[in-house]
């Protein structure tokens, strides 16, 4: 048999093996998706989201009842008493600097219990080493630093810090690293031992990549605030950019002072012409995040039929959207990647080449074919190009054309062998 027609076939077994193991799965996706979306619902009806609160405002955006009652909407989806849910939150990491700084102090210690936060926030907090100015650090905000034990929460050393501490930061997705992400239950476990060694101490999640993923969020397990970007689930694919951050109002209000200006708070912020897609983005989130578990689920069971090592495996829960693989050498990352690209519904022709991206070690390289630019909720993948030669993939809007696309950059990693 020629070549290619090998691997065509390992490739349609593989693909056929991997399909028979995850109806089960798929099962389980789709109940916590109805779940979600029925909750969803209801938040939307009772807080009786109309016609005329779709259509945004202009200027100030004082008065706008269209976006206070989105924010109403995903405040009671949430469980929170409050939530901010805005475009003019520039990415995910703007979203949680605003948090920070909205909530701390000179003086205050910001614990972070979940090892190493996402790269981006090195600068934020003021990491040695990191660039920007500007940061927590420069304007006398501590950091403390807890590793995770054996991927689990270490709460006794929780409740040995929280009485110095301001703030238990918690990072729920695995990001870019090799653990795997909290769940909402672990999150409330945290949260309850470091309120009982700290009754005033605030529980802060960065939520990115988790929402929509369980029936419950962080803010329903006792974190006390919460933040997320909407170019990844709540956004449903829809949402152009933005941002949120929900949970007790008080400190909502506080992070909303930051957002715009001390004495000013939430009262400004037009919406522009973009209001009604974040509330349909937001509507859309339950299936669309369920549409990439199910990409995600299958990029596990295929590559594991592969012979390639996955995290998290097929079997496994899964509390964030994204799947690890390693590849085990560069040419195969950047095979997966370009397979990827090649069967994205925008920039298909283009061919991903690894760069030194600021802020890594290495170079990295990506495909990202999306409709909004940079979306994570849409089929990505991503990786250092560095042993184990790690992709990283999350998002799909859609499975039946994510499945294509992992089958391309798994076929183009075959070829390459
Ligand atoms: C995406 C993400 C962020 C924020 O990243 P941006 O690229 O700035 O949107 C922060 N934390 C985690 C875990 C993330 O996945």
């Amino acid at each position: 048999m020629p070549e290619h027609s090998k691997i065509d076939e390992m490739l349609r077994r593989a693909d056929a093996a991997a399909m028979a193991k995850l109806p089960a799965r798929f099962a389980e996706v789709e109940q916590v998706r109805d779940e979600n979306q029925l909750r969803l619902l209801k938040a939307f009806t009772d807080s009786r989201v109309a016609a005329h609160h779709l259509s945004g405002s202009t200027g100030y955006g004082y008065g706008d009842e269209g976006r206070d009652r989105l924010e109403e909407v995903f405040a009671r989806y949430t469980g929170s008493e409050a939530a901010l849910f805005r475009h003019q939150f520039m990415s995910g990491t703007h979203t949680i600097s605003v948090m920070l700084f909205g909530l701390l102090r000179p003086g205050d210690v910001m614990l972070c219990a979940s090892g190493r936060p996402y790269d981006t926030l090195a600068g934020v907090i003021g990491l040695p080493g990191a660039a920007g100015s500007g940061s927590l650090a420069e304007f006398g905000i501590g950091y403390r630093e807890l590793p995770l034990q054996d991927g689990e929460l270490d709460l006794p050393a929780i409740c040995r810090e929280a009485p110095g501490c301001r703030m238990l930061y918690l990072q729920r997705s695995r990001g870019y690293a090799d653990r795997p992400p909290l769940s909402p239950e672990a999150i409330g476990r945290a949260a309850a031992a470091a309120k009982e060694a700290n009754p005033g101490i605030i529980v802060a999640v960065d939520n990115c990549y988790g929402e929509f993923v369980r029936c419950e969020e962080p803010t329903m397990r006792g974190a006390d605030v919460m933040a997320g970007s909407l170019i990844k689930n709540p956004g449903g694919g829809i949402a152009p950019t933005g941002g949120y951050i929900a949970g007790r109002a008080g400190l909502v209000a506080q992070c909303a002072e930051r957002m715009s200006a001390p004495g000013v708070g939430a009262e400004v912020g037009s919406t522009a012409g973009v209001q009604r897609q974040l509330y349909l983005g937001l509507y859309f989130a339950p299936m669309v995040t369920a549409e990439a578990l199910k990409a995600g689920l299958y990029a596990s069971a295929l590559f594991e039929e592969l012979g390639f090592t996955v995290s998290p495996r097929w079997q496994a829960g899964r509390d964030d959207i994204i799947t690890a693989v390693q590849t085990e050498s560069a040419p195969r990352l950047a095979a997966l990647c370009r397979g990827i690209q090649s069967m994205s519904p925008i920039d298909s022709f283009v061919t991903p080449e690894a760069w030194p991206m600021p802020g890594y070690d290495c170079d990295v390289i990506m495909a990202a074919g999306a409709f909004t630019l940079g979306s994570s909720i849409e089929l990505s993948c991503d990786g250092p190009m560095k042993p184990p030669y790690t992709a990283y993939l999350q998002g799909s809007l859609n499975f039946a054309a994510g499945r294509a696309a992992i089958r391309e950059g798994a076929r183009r990693m075959l070829a390459d062998n």
